[in-house]
């Protein structure tokens, strides 16, 4: 995996992290907190709508106070004046204070004077309660404790829910008896609806005849809660919360449905805020990785890049010449400037490998004493020279040579005079090679080969010959030697052009022909060169 793969990973996983912590904060911490807070809320709307009909009742029941403890209205319920009714009961009254129903009614119930209205149409209406003449002294409107001189309630009728306030009517000092009951009512109509829900800026709406099932909270996923108590219900819709309550009468039987939508701005400016920071977290992740990307590359990955495609290229051209000269101040020019003094440690070392091999090579191609080629060096250039010879169908003529009674020359003039003899007739051997591909070993002890590419036998005896005669002008003086008085040397010549079925073989054949020729130099008296002819060596009597 490359290092950009593993940042990148690691800065998504953090990321994505954040985004799944993120999440659940907002789904199991922050959207349930907001919807608390907003079925609270809502609790206390349901509060102010219950306390807006609490006042309706409030003002009934003070409207009622003021009729009902008079001595004209105490009066009146015992002789039905119709001055009172033409000065007071007149329908304008009614609609001027917006009383719907008022009932004047005796201490058994039965209904003395009553009116019903649309206060808004501002017409009669009829209501099934005032039909029978009269109201049951167990009717809510009227069955009040003995001790209390009025009440407020709701009742259900065909027209809504009526809203009422009941006093006994006293005197006005507040004196009894009691001469019966008013009752004034208002009918919880649409129009009364959308003056409390102005008043109360919350648009509401009521359930009647209440049935649970008509209530938008419904049953399912009801949360059920209480502010005082008021109990109501509310259902997380998403955008809003579904408010439900009840209305109850005295008895606690449900008379008519509150109900409303409570929008979610909380949550919605909540949630708003959280997407903006995540929005945030994620853009600036992104910003990050850019930045990171940029920086990455820009810090790391390419000169690492160029250093890793610069040692590859050493590898390829083993070239270490080559530097990488990134010239950076930081960890990665540090590297590279490492890497770059080993490579010109390498080289170095390398060039002075190559000079000790170089030499190496050298001294094992060359006799430690004489100084020039060895035995091994003739081996190598013979082969060479050989396959060469067969390729070009040319001849190839070796010659061998051996000093004359080199032993007694030892025993005359000592081992080390000896080994300066060795040396200068090798010189002298040397001198006389004509082109750049002869070459003069030293074969072993005092015997010395030369290898001539391109060669015939003629050619060659005549090089032996100039050999030979190059050794005998040296002069050495050879105190023991039978065949001169200085030192000599006899040679055999042998010449092929190879063939190709001669195989290596052929080789060895010229050196045994060479030496047969050298050995019968030697019996024909030394000091002279033979050249291998036939089966039989052919002497050539300097
Ligand atoms: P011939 O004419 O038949 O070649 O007689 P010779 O004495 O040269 O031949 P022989 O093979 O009997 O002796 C060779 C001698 O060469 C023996 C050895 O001591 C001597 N010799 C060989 N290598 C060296 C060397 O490196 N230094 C010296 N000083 N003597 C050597
Ligand atoms: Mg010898
Ligand atoms: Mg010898």
């Amino acid at each position: 995996m490359s290092i950009r793969a593993k940042v990148f990973t690691i800065i998504f996983i953090l990321f994505a992290s954040l985004g799944v912590a993120d999440f659940f904060v907002q789904r199991f911490v922050v959207y349930p907190s907001f919807l608390e807070l907003e079925n609270h809320e809502a609790g206390q709307n349901l509060q102010r709508i219950f306390h807006a009909i609490d006042r309706e009742n409030y003002h009934l029941e003070r409207i009622g106070r003021d009729w009902a403890t008079w001595d004209d209205t105490h009066d009146f319920m015992t002789t039905g004046s119709e001055v009172y009714k033409k000065s007071n009961l007149y329908d304008e009254a009614l609609d001027s204070i917006a009383v719907n129903v008022m009932i004047f009614c005796a201490q058994d119930g039965s209904i003395f004077w009553s009116n019903a209205r649309d206060t808004v149409q501002e017409t009669g209406i009829n209501l099934e309660l005032l039909q029978s003449g009269s109201i049951p002294l167990d009717h809510p409107l009227i069955n009040l404790p003995a001790e209390e001189n009025g009440t407020v309630g709701v009742i259900n009728t065909e027209h809504g829910p009526l809203l009422f306030a009941t006093r006994r009517i006293l005197r006005s000092d507040g004196t009894g008896p009691a001469n019966g009951f008013l009752i004034v009512g208002r009918i919880v109509s649409p129009a009364m609806v959308e003056t409390l829900a102005e008043q109360t800026r919350i648009a509401f709406d009521i359930v009647y005849p209440y049935v649970d099932e008509n209530m938008i909270c419904g049953k399912s996923g009801v949360t059920a809660a209480s502010i005082d108590n008021l109990r109501y219900f509310t259902v997380d819709d998403g955008k809003f919360v579904k408010v439900c309550s009840a209305y109850l009468d005295p008895s606690g039987t449900p008379i008519f449905g509150i109900q409303y939508l409570f929008p979610r701005e909380i949550t919605q400016k909540g949630i708003a805020s959280i997407r903006y920071a995540m929005v945030l977290v994620i853009s600036s992740g992104l910003i990050v990785l850019i930045m990171l990307n940029v920086l990455l590359q820009a810090v790391i990955l390419r000169p690492l890049q160029q250093l890793t495609t610069h040692a590859a290229r050493l590898r390829h051209e083993e070239d270490y010449t080559q530097r990488l000269d990134l010239r950076r101040d930081d960890e990665v020019g540090a590297l590279a400037d490492s890497f770059d003094n080993m490579v010109q440690t390498i080289r170095e070392r390398s060039e002075e490998l190559k000079r000790a091999n170089e030499q190496l090579t050298l001294l094992s191609m060359r006799d430690g004493l004489t100084g020039i080629s060895n035995r091994r060096m003739f081996d190598d250039r013979l082969k060479q020279e050989w396959r060469r010879a067969m390729r070009d169908k040319t001849a190839i003529s070796i010659i061998l040579g051996d000093v004359d009674f080199f032993k007694n020359y030892n025993d005359a003039h000592g081992h080390l005079q000896g080994d300066q003899c060795l040396i200068a007739v090798a010189a002298v051997l040397q001198q006389q090679m004509q082109r750049p591909a002869d070459l003069v070993a030293r074969f072993g002890g005092e015997e010395f080969a030369v290898i001539l590419a391109d060669t015939d036998a003629e050619g060659a005896r005549h090089v032996a010959e100039s050999l030979r005669q190059s050794v005998l002008e040296l002069h050495l003086e050879h105190g023991l030697s039978e065949a001169a008085s200085f030192v000599t040397m006899s040679f055999g010549v042998a010449s092929i052009i190879p063939q190709p079925e001669d195989g290596d073989g052929g080789m060895a054949e010229l050196l045994r022909r060479a030496d047969l020729a050298m050995y019968q130099a030697k019996r024909l008296g030394r000091d002279r060169v033979v050249v291998w002819s036939g089966d039989q060596p052919d002497p050539s009597i300097p």
